[in-house]
């Protein structure tokens, strides 16, 4: 009998484990800062994209992804971003009267006009990790269901695979949409599956959203994986080595054989 080490499902996330989307970022979020702060007294926002690249790794969801650039602006030290950027965060959305709505409802509609008027320019943004279209397109071949769980939009992730070529069952992307943390998506994928989570693998580049999967009594044995290319930091790989309960994952072992993705 051929035993096979290859999971049912796979579940990956999307920014950060298929696609690098830091430049898409940061001209996203220059053009939403300049709509809601219309005080244009800093115009060297562009002096910014490094800085905002480097700590990228603090955003959890988009909407925060302008008050990042408006923490540079007002000069917080990037090291107190770093290891403070929830309280800093939430001071600034006080101080300056926003909220998570306005602010979202803004980025969003910021792309979605930038998509409708030139979708060429805001695609060529996008960079595909490499190699990962061709596994993802050899998975979709196999046995293993293949799901995209992400907090962009879904309708953005279908634009992007659409543009590869890539015919990736639309039903299966989960997006901001779906209004709910991502642990609930999976166990959602499971029971529309009939599986159970052993028979489920993770990838995710985001380790707080590892955190909470393992946290769920009832997930514990999905198969998890810290995507070491995405936006996280050394740091984080390191929490990993020491935590069972998450793989490593580099993009060089993710293109080989599931059987050497465990313990890699
Ligand atoms: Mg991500």
């Amino acid at each position: 009998m051929i035993t096979t080490t290859a999971p049912k499902i796979l579940a990956l996330d999307f920014d950060g484990v298929i696609c690098n989307g830091l430049k898409e970022y940061f001209q996203t979020t220059l053009r939403t800062y300049q709509k809601i702060w219309s005080d244009h007294s800093q115009d060297n926002l562009q002096n910014w994209a490094n800085s905002f690249y480097q700590l990228r790794p603090v955003i959890e969801t988009g909407w925060e992804m302008p008050i990042l650039l408006r923490a540079l602006v007002l000069e917080y030290e990037k090291e107190n971003i770093e290891s403070n950027w929830h309280n800093i965060c939430a001071e600034i959305v006080e101080q300056e009267n926003l909220n998570k709505q306005q602010v979202m409802t803004a980025l969003d509609g910021v792309r979605d006009h930038w998509i409708q008027t030139d979708l060429d320019n805001w695609l060529a943004l996008h960079e595909f990790y490499p190699g990962v279209l061709e596994k993802l397109g050899k998975l979709l071949d196999s046995s293993t269901l293949l799901y995209i769980v992400t907090t962009k939009e879904g309708r953005f992730v279908k634009q992007l695979l659409k543009q590869q070529n890539l015919s990736f069952p639309e039903s299966n992307i989960f997006g901001k949409e779906v209004k709910q943390p991502k642990y609930e998506t999976l166990r959602q994928i499971l029971k529309d599956n009939q599986e159970t989570p052993n028979h489920l693998w993770f990838i995710e580049d985001l380790l707080k959203t590892l955190n909470t999967v393992k946290s769920q009594e009832d997930l514990t044995e999905i198969n998890l994986f810290l995507a070491d290319w995405g936006y996280n930091t050394v740091k984080s790989h390191e929490l990993v080595k020491q935590d069972s309960a998450i793989s490593l994952l580099s993009l060089n072992t993710f293109s080989k054989d599931f059987s050497k993705w465990i313990d890699a």
